[in-house]
Order: structure tokens, then sequence, then C-alpha cells
């Protein structure tokens, strides 16, 4: 544009990533050219400020140039692209005989292709990433530097001669000789076998979706009996043979970001049921890599299951060394290349309730790209996440920076995962931490993490309780200085050192007020409950109605039987239990009485299939909400289990949520008008539930209330370091 505009000067990539750009030339045309880089950048190109400063001497600059990068770092802060999907161009070329890069895998230009997985460091030149080992060939190097060219400074430009390969091994890493090994991958998939795949941000694992046989199979040897698998399908068409797909859906399912979306699954719905057991929806994504593309290609399978390659709690594998003695005893083949992963990067996970989208898990496509507030902070804040799904988030003046996907931080390895991300985080962002935020658990390890943190960089640590993180994490978002609140999830440590979870605040720059919250229930023999919510409904049911009867004759639900009811009757008896207002405990008691689900085996799983039961019902019970100091649960999880016999599950599921989401809102609403606040907010885990969250935004904005709900950030635990952030900005 600059040549087309007359304009001599230069053009650079700087260490702070931000673009510097010198041109001389008739006042006019600068201008013009200034239009011209406003509305005419390529696809990917996002300018956040273009600042210009006209200067007094001449450069006597001959054309117009691209310099090398230079080290410059003036500002932090900067912007690091994420990874971006297989662009249409390139499909185009991988798929014609006459292109150079027909049928090459890691086809890429400057509009697509790995990039926060492949930087290692800044400024983002070629020699700064893992494409390093590849020296370019003539061909690609001509393109390289041909400022006509599409893959002009494009930093991942490759092809079948210089770029990395791709190879299948046997499951001890014994090369095999395939001609053509990812489309023999596609048939080994289609052929009933495991295989596990390379990828751009870490291995996936894969199988047929239309056979349970290797399903089953991958369960069993990775001890998975019931968590949902995502999948990948061939391509938009194909998943409308399967799943629903709404117009919103169908432009995030394709769009650059290319998440895994979860979908309704449609009534002629032919996969196997072992991907999504239980479950009203199929998490769905399309290929995103030239590899992805090519697996489909001699295979009549609609889609493969594509699930994170990793042990049990540890973080998803990236090296191929690593891969064989992880991966090696679950998987019968390797689809390797030979391309290093420089940040490993877990698929994004979203969902949609009707238009507005719910971000599950925020990684590859939008990590590590910037949160833009409304506003500017003062202080550089790390916050550092709870324990479930964790992410850690820099906030840097106006900007949010987040981490990809950690995961459950209780083991050494997803620590290990946290500190090395969270270190690369604020090398890309340039950031100095003034202040630190993490949970106010005492025994948390981030929690540990952030106080030594604290400790060797010598800066303020400020514990920020559980759910004044989510509540500050809709203020920050949404840019308000004080709001109302429903945080509902599984667990947080409350002020009180007990277990909250289904909680009303008040939140405003100075911090938070607990209005309200669920009723207290017992957590019969502690974490056990959680586990086995059959134990949270006897624990509510037993002073009204006869349990013991009622769990005697369930005792087959139980992992010990007759004689574990026994102690739990004996338990009830003596009535100490740890108490929790949490959400989630309240839908799993539920969940447990309508036969739904007996055993959490992953995070949420009695309350997801609860929700899944209600997909079809409606409210037959019709409870009022009953609102004395906190909401009473205990009604109507009585009346569910009085009422079990009379209607179906699906109404009695679609009742309970109703019941707990008008409550929640009612009260909300009552504090609000109160406290003379305009804007009600919902967060915490809680508010992935569809039912529950249209609920409460249908009855808060009858009410007349403004209704907010994260959109940007997760509601569910993968927003508590920016929240955290947040709160701790506003204190300091
Ligand atoms: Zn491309
Ligand atoms: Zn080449």
């Amino acid at each position: 544009m600059a040549v087309e505009n007359a304009l001599v000067g230069y053009v650079r990539n700087r260490g702070d990533a931000i673009v510097e750009i010198v041109v001389e030339g008739e006042e006019g045309n600068i201008k013009h050219f200034l239009n011209d880089l406003k509305r005419r950048g390529p696809p990917l190109a996002r300018i956040y400020k273009i600042e210009v400063k006209y200067l007094d001497n001449e450069g006597g600059f001959e054309k117009f140039t691209i310099e090398s990068s230079s080290e410059n770092t003036e500002l932090s802060g900067s912007v690091i692209p994420p990874d971006v999907s297989i662009c249409n161009e390139c499909l185009r070329e991988l798929r014609d005989p006459k292109d150079k890069r027909h049928n090459y895998f890691f086809i890429t230009c400057i509009n697509c292709g790995p990039r926060f997985t492949t930087i290692r460091t800044l400024p983002y030149d070629r020699s700064n990433t893992t494409m390093l080992k590849f020296p370019m060939c003539d061909f690609c190097s001509k393109e390289y530097r041909d400022p006509l060219d599409r893959r002009f400074h494009a930093q991942t430009i490759a092809c079948s001669q210089c770029g990395p390969k791709a190879y299948i091994t046997s499951k001890d890493g014994a090369p095999l000789d395939y001609e053509d090994p990812i489309r023999e991958s596609g048939r080994l998939l289609e052929e009933g076998h495991v295989l596990a795949i390379k990828g751009n941000g870490g291995f996936h694992v894969a199988t047929a979706t239309t056979q349970s046989e290797p399903i089953a199979r991958l369960r069993k040897v990775k001890h998975r009996a019931q968590k949902p698998f995502a999948i990948m399908a061939r391509d938009l068409q194909t998943v409308k043979t399967f799943a629903r797909v709404s117009r919103e859906e169908a432009k995030l399912l394709t769009s650059y970001v290319k998440p895994i979306i979860l979908l309704k699954k449609g009534d002629d719905y032919y996969l196997s049921e072992l991907i999504s057991p239980g479950l009203h929806n199929v998490g769905v994504m399309l290929p995103y890599t030239g590899l992805h593309v090519m697996l489909f290609d001699k295979v009549r399978e609609p889609a493969f299951v594509m699930t994170s390659a990793n042990s049990p709690n540890e973080p998803i594998v990236t090296e191929n060394d690593e891969a064989i003695k992880k991966l090696g005893p679950t998987v019968d083949f390797f689809l390797f290349h030979n391309r290093d992963i420089a940040q490993r990067c877990d698929d994004s996970v979203v969902r949609l309730h009707g238009k507005k989208q719910s971000i599950i898990r925020r990684s590859r496509g939008y990590a590590p790209e910037p949160i833009h507030l409304k506003y500017s902070v003062d202080r550089c804040v790390l916050g550092v996440g709870a324990e479930e799904n964790v992410t850690s988030c820099v906030l840097l003046k106006d900007k949010a920076f987040i981490s990809q996907f950690i995961g459950d931080v209780e083991n050494v390895e997803t620590l290990k995962f946290l500190k090395a991300a969270t270190k690369h985080l604020l090398k890309l962002t340039n950031s100095r931490i003034d202040v630190i935020a993490c949970d106010l658990h005492p025994k948390f390890v981030t929690t540990k993490m952030a106080n030594d943190l604290g400790n060797e960089l010598q800066c303020p640590v400020i514990p920020v309780q559980h759910h004044h993180a989510h509540i500050a994490a809709l203020m920050g978002e949404h840019n308000f200085s004080e709001m109302v609140a429903i945080v509902c999830d599984g667990f947080g440590y409350g002020l009180d050192g007990t277990a909250w979870g289904g909680e009303i605040l008040y939140g405003n720059h100075d911090g938070f007020k607990r209005l309200g919250h669920l009723q207290e229930q017992p957590m019969v023999g502690g974490d056990f409950a959680t586990l086995y919510p059959l134990r949270m409904a006897a624990g509510v049911l037993y002073e009204s109605a006869n349990v013991e009867e009622w769990l005697l004759a369930n005792n087959h639900r139980f992992p010990h039987g007759e004689k574990e009811v026994e102690i739990l009757i004996k338990q009830l008896e003596r009535g100490v239990a740890p108490k929790t207002t949490s959400c989630g405990r309240v839908l799993d008691a539920v969940s447990a009485i309508l036969g739904v689900c007996y055993e959490r085996t992953y995070e949420g799983e009695p309350a997801m299939k609860l929700e899944s039961a209600a997909i079809r019902g409606k409210d037959v019970l019709n409870l009022q909400p009953r609102l004395e100091n906190v909401i009473n649960t205990t009604s109507m999880i009585e009346e569910v289990f009085n009422q079990r016999d009379r209607y179906s599950t699906a109404d009695l599921a679609y009742s309970a949520q109703s019941y707990i989401a008008r409550s929640l809102a009612q009260f909300a609403i009552e504090k609000a008008e109160h406290l003379n606040i305009k804007v009600i907010g919902f967060s915490g885990g809680v508010a992935y539930n569809e039912q529950i969250t249209l609920t409460i935004k249908r009855v808060v904005e009858e009410s007349g209330f403004t209704f907010v709900a994260n959109r940007m950030i997760p509601p569910g635990d993968g927003g508590i370091s920016f929240g955290q952030a947040i709160a701790a900005s506003f204190q300091v």
C-alpha cells in the first residue's frame, strides 16, 4: 500500500510486537496511506491503535523496504497472535495438483497457520520459532521475499521439500513405511485402530466415531468411563447429519478459531453413544490444519474422536519421545511430524446459549490474544487462578492476557506447566509484575506459588475470595463499577472458611458483600458427597423423608453396598457433616434422586447429565421461590423426591432447574432493587447450564434490569485468574 501511494521508507516489527512504519512523500499520499491501513489490512490484521508522528528531517529513502525486525521494546503489552486455522487459499492449493504445495500437510501462509504454539520469543521472526530447524528452499525463500506474494514474510512458510515431514510409527515408536502417512492414518482409524496424532499445540488421541469398539478400548485404557470426547468432523455438511447447527454455531465452527462447539445431537444421531454418554450434546470441531483435512481423504468416516492426549491430570503431551512413553500403551500407532511445539495449547471449547457464546475453555485460537478493557490500570497484576481449569492472567494497562488452558493444578507436571506458561506470557508481554493475586484458599498450590513468587519479586500478594473473583470478572469484562451478581459453582473457599457455591453478591471497586446464598446443606462424608451425589440427597432429605429404606433399596449404587449405607445412616443420625451452599451439589442431589447419575467420574458430571435429562422437559412442579434469609433448596428437593414416581425424569429435572434459576433471579432482583443497582450478572460453572442461564436472564430482564454474563472469558474457573487480577487492581 505504501508503494501504491508512491511513498518511500520502511516497515519493521519491533520486539514489543508494535509495527513501526516510516513513510516519506506527499502529505495527501500519506493521508491516503493511513486510510488504506485502517480499511484494507489483511484478514487477520487487528489494528488496536495507530500513533502518527510527523518528522522534520528527510530519511534519504529511495524506495519502500521491509527492514529486519528490531529488538526495540518501548511499550510492554504487545499482542501475540493466536494459532489460526488453515485458510481457504491454502486449502485450494493443497488440493491443486499443479501447486508446489499440493498434498503438503503443513501448508500455511501469512493468513493462517500456527503462531502462539510455534513462537519461542519475540519479535515474531522465523528464527524465533520452531521453524528455525527448517531452512527455506529456493522456492519458499523467493516467495518469502516477494512483497507481492501471499507468503511474503510468512514466518511458517514451508513446502514438502524444505518443511516438516509426517510419518507413522508403531506404538513403540518404530518407523513404519507408509508412502502417504496422513491419509493412511485416516484409513487406520477407519479400520478401528487408535492413533496418537501430533498437531500444532499437542497430541490428540483419535479413533473412528461410527464404531464403538475402539472408543470402548480407549475409555478402558484411559480409565475414562464417561467423560465426553471431542470429535473432529469432515466438514460442516457432515456435522449437520448428526447434530443441530444454528447459524451462529455454523459461523463459529467455520471461523479461523475453529473451536470445539458443544452441539445438540440431532434426531438421527448415528455416531457411537460412547462419545458423550448420557449427554444431549457432543463437542464438535472442524479440521484446522492441512494434516487434519487430509486425514479424511481416503475414508468414509464422518468424524474422528480427537481428544487431548495426556496422562490423567497431566497437561497435553507435546514431545515425540514423551508421547511414545506416555501414550504408547494407549494407542496402536503414532502419526508424528518433526516440528517441535514451543507452547502446548489445547483446543478451545465453546457453547452457545441462544445466540450468545459461553466459553468453556479458552485456548487454541484465542490465547494469548488479550481481552481489551474499557479502562486502564496503573499496575501490572498477575492472577494465578484457583485449582481447577486453571489459567494465569497478566493484567497490563487496558489489556488482560490470559494464558492457554493449563488444567487442574494438582500435580507437579501441571504446576510446572502453569509456571512455565506464566513465565512465557510475562516474556511475550514484556511486563514486570507489581502485584500478584491468588485464591483465598490457604492450601491451594496456586496460593503457595503466588506467595513464593511474591517473596522472590518482593511484591504484594492479594488473596481474592473465589466468588469475588467471579463477580470481578463480570465487572471487568463489561466495565461496570458495581453490580449484583449470582455466582454459582461447585466449590469456592468462603470468607468464613466454609464451602460456598450458590452466592448472591454485591461487588464494587472496594470489594464485595455477600447478600445471600443457597441454603446450607450437609455433605455427608465430606468430599465423598461430591463423588457420590446420593449422599448429598440423603443429607438433604434426612429430616423429612424416610430415606433409610430408600438408601437401602439403592445400596447397589454405593461402591461398598449395604455396609456403606449402614455407615451413612449412622453419619446422618449423628448429624455432623461439613455444610455447603454449593449450587452444583444441589443439582447433583436432584440428579441422583432421579437416577440420572450416581457417581461423579468427571467434573460437573451429575449436573451436566441432569441438564441433558431436562432437555425435553417442562415445569410440572412450578414451585414458587422460597426466599427467607437464604434461598430454600430443601423444599424443592423434597418435592422432587416425593413426586419422583408421578412425573417423568425430564419434567422433574426441568422443574428443579427452573426453581433454582427463578429463585436465584428473584433474590438477586430484590437485593438489587433495595440497593438501587441496575445490573445483575451471572457467573460460575453453573452458568454453562443453558436452561438455568436463559431462565435467569429472562426473569432479570422482565423485571427491567440489565443482565450480563461472561462472553469473552470463561464463566467457570478458567476465568478466575482474570477476575483475581481485576479485583486486585481495584485495591492497589
Ligand atoms: Zn493460508
Ligand atoms: Zn520450500
